[in-house]
């Protein structure tokens, strides 16, 4: 089982973390502070946990175009 984080705009996967347990990662996740909003976990077919973050080159094309980036947070 892994903790996958993957881009929530293009789905790119953008690196994995193994882990024993589920809420071992759950715990370690909140004391990293890397989710503060668990409707950014999801929970994979094979136990995995999918946490949706954003990419490298999402980023940056959302600092080109912030105005996309609050039309695109909105919608949610
Ligand atoms: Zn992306």
């Amino acid at each position: 089982m892994a903790i996958r984080y993957m881009c929530r705009h293009c789905e790119t996967e953008v690196g994995s973390i193994p882990f024993e347990s589920a809420k071992e990662t759950l715990n370690l996740l909140k004391k990293m502070d890397t989710v503060d909003d668990e409707q950014f976990l999801k929970y994979d077919k094979d136990g995995s946990v999918m946490v949706q973050c954003i990419c490298e080159q999402c980023e940056q094309s959302l600092r080109s175009y912030p105005e996309y980036y609050m039309l695109n947070k909105w919608l949610q």
